[in-house]
């Protein structure tokens, strides 16, 4: 399957410069979506995973219906003043200034094996700060999973060393 033909580049999105990569165009390619979600969940079989987080709002898109077919229990990271319940906060760098996301204190088990998941990773930070609300949560990390990784901006060098999965470099 010729995943790199259904993601769409939109030049200058949202600013000048940027080539945005819109997944909206994999996503409404019915076949494209299955194997998406079908390969990606064979490769992150062997990593043992218990819980699958997905990352506001992109990361919910890929790692809920991975959740479902792994047969695991799905964990929301949203962004600030979202979740209603007791919640760990981690921050994480926007050009100008900070954001922070946030996790459910009790969303998971101490000790689980959690697979953090994005549709793409750029500099790595927000996939960091996500890890930072496993370590809180006195959880491991098992992976990361991204569909999309933007080789030049080296994202990876940002994270844990744990496995990565991905789907397409750029
Ligand atoms: P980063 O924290 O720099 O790794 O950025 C990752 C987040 O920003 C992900 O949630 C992506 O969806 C989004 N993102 C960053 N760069 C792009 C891009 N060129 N195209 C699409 N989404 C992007």
């Amino acid at each position: 399957m010729d995943l790199k033909s259904l993601i769409r580049d939109v030049p200058d999105f949202p600013k000048p410069g940027i080539v945005f990569k819109d997944i909206t165009t994999l996503l409404n390619h019915p076949e494209g979506l299955r194997y998406t979600i079908d390969a990606l969940a064979e490769k992150c079989a062997p990593l043992a995973i218990d819980y699958i987080i997905g990352i506001e709002s992109r990361g919910f898109i890929f790692g809920m219906p991975l959740a479902y077919k792994m047969n695991r229990g799905f964990v929301p990271v949203r962004k600030r003043g979202k979740l209603p319940a007791a919640v760990y906060s981690a921050e994480y760098a926007l050009e100008y200034g900070t954001d922070q996301i946030e996790m459910h204190q009790d969303a998971m088990r101490s000790g689980s094996r959690v697979l953090i998941v994005d549709d793409l990773i750029a500099t790595g930070g927000t996939a960091a700060a996500a890890a930072k609300l496993v370590g809180q949560a006195d959880c491991e990390i098992a992976g990361f999973a991204f569909i999309i990784e933007l080789l030049f901006l080296e994202g990876r060098k940002n994270l844990p060393d744990v496995p990565i999965i991905t789907m397409l470099d750029y």
